[in-house]
């Protein structure tokens, strides 16, 4: 009985999906339009590796076109110098509709990158219309600063838009990585260009036509869909974009410093790799919660999360019985079709993300890793990229697997004595995005939470706060934080104006 309820919710779902149109078009000086070139570029959906659709490849030309479209916009003060609670009404609107197309949104990035609808429609299009509902909220209540100068002068700090902003961001969390960026650089006046992953433009291409029907001024938003080696450097390298807000690898984040040395000192924001340590103590209160934590942890979206907890780290003495309880979670955790809402694990994002992590998973065994659970590719009748969730177990940190970010449903298990090598190992990555410890003991935990060269610290719990906490990385994890307060800051100049009072 109840079996055949959840496949016929699939085969509804299923149905919608072959229903859905693709928006293709780049949205540029006002409309949809092609790219300059007319070249395209086919968007594949990972599910069964069929083509979607094709999509419009900007290059330069279309890259120039926007950035003089957008400076033309804020130059006209049109957004720019809109009152904070005239920007906040039209933002508001545009989280209500996004809040009102959100099962459509849903489906596109399930079609688009392939993972399970539950989770693109219940964590992904509600933290993407609250984070734009956040910033709308907040900038009609952040003040300006006095300085404490002498009675002889006023000196003002005042917030201003730094102009021109391109958002460049990846295709793990497609529409909502592009919303953190999104939503606090239009909230603080500035002018967006946005492009999406070559893996994942739907949902982007098909926001802009409802944040132009939420009242925001011609040429605020753009979306160019297109390669990051031409529209993407192009951005980087534009002479009039004031600033490039980044989300991907650590080497790509690379590539934009150095596009910036090279042309105009732009600034740069980037939210980059990640190795989260898991640390487990022997007294932390329940292993069974910190098992499933530490399989969902990893295997949530296949692995394909930034901070997902890849490295697990457990104290010598419970090694054997906590490795026992993540495999009986993660066995539950098999691949399935995204489109049905059972599947907690859909497919990976597509055939060389499957090949890289199927690589990285040979160079684990090739280093003396165990493997301990998984390590197949599943599901090619489907002509989609699936990987099982996959274990290695004895891991020397040393080992690329412990060092390299894989970006795959693939957790490396290392053992530790004591706190102080916990710590040690926990620290020893060129990454510091987050990092999460079970434990009982407060006083072990504000330690441990202090000793970790780590943007976000979890402590008994998987997953840090929601918008209202800063979120970035210390080390090669990153530069700046995106969430919370910080990032309207971060999407602002500071101007200090000072009056001479005679
Ligand atoms: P990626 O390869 O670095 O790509 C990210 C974006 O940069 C894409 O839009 C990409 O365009 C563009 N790009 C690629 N090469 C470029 C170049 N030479 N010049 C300019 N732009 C270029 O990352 P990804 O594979 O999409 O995503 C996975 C990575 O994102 C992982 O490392 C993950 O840790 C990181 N990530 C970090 C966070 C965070 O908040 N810290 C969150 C999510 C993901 P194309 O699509 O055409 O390649
Ligand atoms: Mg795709």
């Amino acid at each position: 009985m109840s079996i055949s309820h959840e496949s016929s919710a699939a085969d509804a779902l299923r149905a919608k999906a072959a229903a859905l149109s693709f928006t293709s078009q780049a949205f540029i000086e006002g409309d949809y339009r092609d790219a300059a070139s007319g070249e395209t570029f086919e968007c594949v959906s990972p599910i069964d590796g069929k083509v979607l659709t094709k999509v419009a490849a900007c290059d330069k030309e279309d890259v120039d076109r926007a950035v003089k479209a957008a400076r033309k916009a804020f130059s006209s003060g049109s957004w720019s110098d809109m009152a904070p609670a005239g920007r906040k009404k039209i933002l508001l609107k545009f989280a209500d509709l996004i809040a009102k197309n959100a099962e459509e949104l849903a489906l596109l990035e399930t079609l688009d990158m392939g993972k399970p609808i539950s989770f693109s429609k219940s964590v992904d299009m509600p933290a993407v219309a609250n984070t734009v509902r956040w910033y709308a909220e907040a900038v009609d209540k952040v003040y300006d600063e006095i300085a404490p100068t002498a009675k002889t002068s006023l000196d003002l700090i005042t917030r201003e838009p730094m102009g021109v902003i391109a958002a460049v961001v990846p295709w793990n969390f497609p529409l909502l990585m592009a919303t953190w960026k999104i939503a606090p650089a239009l909230a603080a006046g500035n002018s967006v260009i946005l492009k999406p992953a070559e893996q994942s433009p739907l949902t982007a291409l098909r926001v802009a036509a409802l944040a132009a029907e939420a009242g925001l001024p011609e040429n605020t938003l753009q979306v160019l869909p297109g390669m990051g080696e031409t529209a993407g450097q192009a951005l980087g390298r534009h002479m009039d974009v004031d600033m490039i807000a980044f989300t991907g690898s650590t080497e790509v984040g690379k590539f934009f410093l150095r596009y910036s040395g090279e042309s105009n000192m732009k600034a740069i924001s980037l939210e980059c790799g990640g190795k989260t340590p898991n640390i487990v103590f022997d007294d932390a209160e329940s292993l069974d919660g910190a098992a499933q934590a530490a399989a969902q942890g990893v295997f949530f979206n296949s692995g394909q999360v930034c901070i997902a907890a890849t490295r697990l780290l457990v104290q010598e003495k419970i090694h054997d019985e906590f490795l026992e309880k993540v495999k009986q979670v993660g066995e539950h955790m098999q691949p399935g079709d995204p489109l049905d809402p059972k599947t907690f694990m859909g497919s990976m994002v597509d055939k060389t993300q499957t090949e890289r992590v199927m690589s990285y998973i040979g160079v684990g065994e090739k280093e003396g890793a165990g493997l301990a659970m998984g390590g197949k590719q599943v599901m090619q009748n489907t002509g989609g990229y699936y990987i099982e969730p996959t274990i290695f177990d004895g891991v020397d940190n040393k080992m690329r697997v412990a060092q390299e970010e894989i970006f795959g449903p693939v957790l490396s298990t290392l053992t530790f004595k004591d706190e102080a090598e916990a710590l040690r190992i926990a620290n020893d990555s060129i990454y510091g995005l987050q990092a999460t410890l079970w434990t009982k003991d407060i006083n072990k935990a504000f330690r441990i939470a202090r000793g970790l060269r780590s943007g976000t610290v979890t402590v008994n719990d998987i997953n840090g706060g929601g918008t209202a906490v800063p979120f970035g990385g210390y080390k090669q994890s990153g530069i700046g934080r995106d969430n919370s307060l910080h990032a309207l800051e971060k999407y602002s100049q500071v101007k200090t104006t000072h009056i001479l009072i005679s």
